[in-house]
């Protein structure tokens, strides 16, 4: 039996990636659904391609556009949010790729789930914003959730076959981004254009800034605590500039294991389909004939603050990430338009964290409310 996958975000870095995996594994996978954003011209050549049972563009006004592309097509054409999130739902699907960027992934991830979808999970702000709600309807509806973030893929193969082993630590790898080993006085004027440039992934943008201000990897914190029940006070961020260790796990008996490999996230994302089991690929291998050195550092908390506030925000809890995650999507958009500088990010980050009110207990709604009560006030404070 194939298992017939829809995409949550078919037109971005994973989404396209995701589809390379079904393409080299037809006998495995259909793509079921493909969802996307804006990009219409993209979802109509996969939709060619692919042919879906089902297309779902959220824009709108994009709809007219796909359908006459697609008229002489089986393929099924609908729009806007109320789609995506109700699509997610269907009936021929058994695996949901959760790869939208950013909490617009949160809805759509919670109907896949409440109707009993397993989910492969790239979309991290899901988890960083309402973690604890979201493993309560996993439990609930029986689902499994599969990790595509590269180092929770990692930890992920590390402990699987270690189910009656504790462990201490999670050791989280990061490359350090662009700006590995700058100062804040050389942070100051950098530009959306080298701040896109990450050394080693090809991503969307709204991961690559976070990867250079470290958010991306406090947003992985956060993500490895719900996903492996860990104490945030045991997960430990070390630079590891090659990319190549995807992140480690301490044993109670002082082992560590770790997974390499090159970075080319169909890896992690063919697992995160195939899993608990592995099949053959053609990516590309690590060579270790070459030489091959392997480099850890500490992070630098004082230069890159972003690491520092994520920590304090899952330490406290509560709605405390749901203000972190929703105040740096307001931020990166405003750093990538150049209304607001590199190091301003985090300044503005922290004062939300210190103006919104705490809530210790939250349900969907209040993840809503408090979402959109941080956007605004991000935006205040950035035009101030
Ligand atoms: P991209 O920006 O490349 O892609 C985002 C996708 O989401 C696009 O298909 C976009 O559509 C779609 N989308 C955005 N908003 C909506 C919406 N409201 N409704 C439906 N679709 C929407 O991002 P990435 O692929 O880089 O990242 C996706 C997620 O995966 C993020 O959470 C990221 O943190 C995570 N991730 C990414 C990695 C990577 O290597 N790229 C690695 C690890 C994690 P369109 O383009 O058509 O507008
Ligand atoms: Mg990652």
């Amino acid at each position: 039996m194939k298992k017939k996958i829809a995409i949550l975000g078919s037109t971005g870095s994973i989404g396209i990636q995701t589809l390379d995996v079904i393409r080299k594994n037809k006998e495995l996978f259909t793509a079921e659904i493909l969802i996307a954003g804006q990009n219409s011209n993209l979802l109509i050549k996969q939709a060619k391609t692919f042919k879906p049972k089902i297309v779902v563009i959220n824009d709108e006004s994009k709809y007219l556009y796909v359908k006459k592309h697609l008229k002489n097509q089986k393929t099924k054409v609908f729009a806007g949010k109320k789609e995506v999130i109700n699509v997610v739902k269907n009936k021929s699907i058994d695996t949901v790729v959760s790869a939208v960027v950013g909490y617009s992934g949160l809805e759509p991830t919670i109907s896949a789930i409440k109707a009993g979808k397993n989910i492969a999970l790239a979309n991290k702000e899901t988890l960083v914003v309402a973690g604890e709600l979201i493993n309560n309807l996993i439990k609930k509806y029986k689902v499994k959730m599969y990790p595509i973030d590269s180092e929770h893929s990692a930890i992920y193969q590390c402990i699987l076959g270690e189910e009656k082993n504790k462990y201490e630590k999670i050791i989280l790898t990061a490359s350090g981004g662009p700006f590995r080993g700058f100062k804040l006085s050389q942070l100051e004027k950098v530009t959306p254009h080298e701040a896109l440039n990450h050394p080693k992934w090809k991503m969307g943008k709204k991961i690559s800034i976070d990867s250079a201000t470290l958010m991306n990897k406090g947003l992985e914190v956060i993500e490895a605590k719900w996903l492996f029940d860990i104490d945030p006070s045991n997960i430990e961020v070390v630079i590891h500039p090659e990319a190549i260790v995807h992140s480690m796990i301490q044993f109670v008996d002082g082992s560590i294991k770790a997974q390499l490999g090159v970075p080319d996230m169909k890896i992690p994302i063919q697992f995160a389909l195939t899993s608990p089991y592995r099949i053959e690929s053609n990516f590309p291998r690590l060579s270790l004939n070459k030489k091959l050195s392997l480099n850890f550092e500490k992070p630098d908390l004082n230069t890159f603050k972003n690491l520092k506030l994520a920590f304090q925000a899952i330490k406290e809890g509560g709605n405390k990430p749901c203000i972190l995650n929703a105040a740096n999507e307001v931020v990166v958009d405003s750093f990538l338009k150049k209304e607001i500088k590199f190091l301003e990010m985090s300044n503005v980050i922290e004062e939300c964290l210190n103006k919104i009110e705490y809530i210790a207990n939250l349900n969907f709604k209040d993840y809503v409310e408090i979402d959109r009560k941080t956007r605004i006030l991000t935006k205040k404070l950035i035009n101030k």
